[in-house]
């Protein structure tokens, strides 16, 4: 086989003009061994791309089917990115994933796709990076627990009165990471952390009993795998979704980034429970992700929904939980056989919480 740097990586950037999508051309930008042969945005007009081909709107399958990539980065935010994820799964090619929505959602059938197509999942979501990692080349026999970390958004150790009158630009103020909109009200919610304990579960094969979260608040240790034998792994980072995409990107070579080494001295690391009662996002998605079948894309759905109504100023940040607590009660979850009925699941869900939010 050639040396790795012989081949150019060809990545089909999905999500371009958002916070990951920018900071992916940035990577692959500086490393020559990468090459963009697609990008495509929602709407946003990418004419300052160096991509070959490019893509606003419409149906992203068509533009990777053009781009013959060796690596989808799916960066879109939302169940939106579902198509794209489908794609790359079933033909084999690796997927970096950013868009945990379409994994949370699909579960199962993701899985299926993977398994028929034969590729592999890159985690670009900076938890999943850091345990991908701590795994590797380690049987599944040997784990005990994944410790998912949490920064606790800009809402840490307040309570649920304090909670009341939150508006969309005090929670879009997260304290440790720069982000897109929709999943800086996740992280404020902890909604966020749910999805993230789904996307573990199904990335890693692991039990919902053993998928913990932990706060730590400075986001320097983006998460921990404890071992049968009472060692547990942790990997550390300053917070820089730099690090986890150029991983996935250039994986398994491990290729530079610009960031500074990690000042130990500097620090101090703290943990702590998160506050489950103030935030119930968690353990919905928790109660959605054991249920199985559509429940996961259910929650997803329905947060989605709640979401875009917090920001546009027709639900309060408490009616968030709500909104989701009222649409899983009334989904049937029963599981999708396939994508058709995996988007009557989303569809129906999100008519729900549209019924929700006209009620809250
Ligand atoms: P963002 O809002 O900044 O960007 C979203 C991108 O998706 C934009 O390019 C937008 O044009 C595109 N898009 C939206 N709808 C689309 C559609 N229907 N078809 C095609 N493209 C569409 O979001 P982001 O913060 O970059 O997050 C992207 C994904 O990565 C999300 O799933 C998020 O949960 C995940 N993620 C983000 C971060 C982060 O630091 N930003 C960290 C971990 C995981
Ligand atoms: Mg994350």
């Amino acid at each position: 086989m050639p040396p790795y740097t012989d081949h150019v990586k060809r990545v089909a950037l999905l999500g371009a003009s958002g916070s990951i999508g920018r900071q992916a051309i940035e990577i692959v930008t500086a490393h020559p061994e990468l090459e963009l042969c697609a990008a495509a945005s929602g709407s946003t007009p990418l004419d300052d791309v160096p991509a070959p081909l490019t893509q606003v709107g419409g149906d992203l399958t068509e533009l990777l089917e053009r781009a013959e990539p060796d690596v989808v980065l799916n960066a879109v935010v939302g169940f939106a990115g579902i198509h794209a994820t489908l794609w790359a799964l079933e033909r084999g090619v690796d997927l970096a994933l950013a868009n945990k929505e379409s994994l949370v959602a699909a579960g199962d059938l993701a899985l299926a796709a993977l398994e028929r197509g034969g590729g592999r999942i890159l985690p670009v979501d900076s938890e999943h990076s850091a345990i991908f990692q701590c795994l590797e080349g380690r049987a599944r026999s040997q784990v005990d627990t994944l410790v998912v970390t949490a920064s606790g958004g800009p809402f840490r150790g307040w309570t649920r009165d304090e909670l009341d009158a939150v508006t969309p630009e005090q929670a879009l103020a997260h304290p440790t990471w720069s982000m897109g909109p929709k999943i800086t009200i996740d992280s404020a919610t902890l909604a966020n952390k749910g999805l993230e304990v789904i996307e573990a579960h199904f990335l890693f094969g692991i039990p919902y009993e053993q998928i913990e979260v932990v706060i730590q608040p400075a986001s320097i240790v983006h998460s921990l795998v404890r071992f049968r034998d009472g060692a547990a792994l942790a990997h550390l980072g300053y917070p820089d979704m730099r690090v986890p995409i150029s991983y996935a990107l250039t994986y398994p070579e491990r290729a530079a980034t610009p960031l500074a080494p990690l000042d130990l001295t500097s620090l101090t690391l703290e943990f702590a429970a998160p506050d489950l009662e103030t935030f119930p996002m968690l353990a919905l998605a928790r109660q959605a992700g054991k249920r199985g079948g559509t429940a996961p894309c259910a929650f997803n759905a329905a947060n989605e929904v709640a979401v875009a109504a917090f920001l546009a100023g027709r639900l309060p940040f408490l009616g968030i939980p709500d909104v989701v607590a009222e649409t899983l009660a009334a989904a049937d979850g029963a599981p999708a056989r396939d994508l058709d009925d995996l988007l009557a699941a989303d569809r129906d869900a999100r008519v729900l919480a549209e019924r929700g939010l006209s009620v809250a």
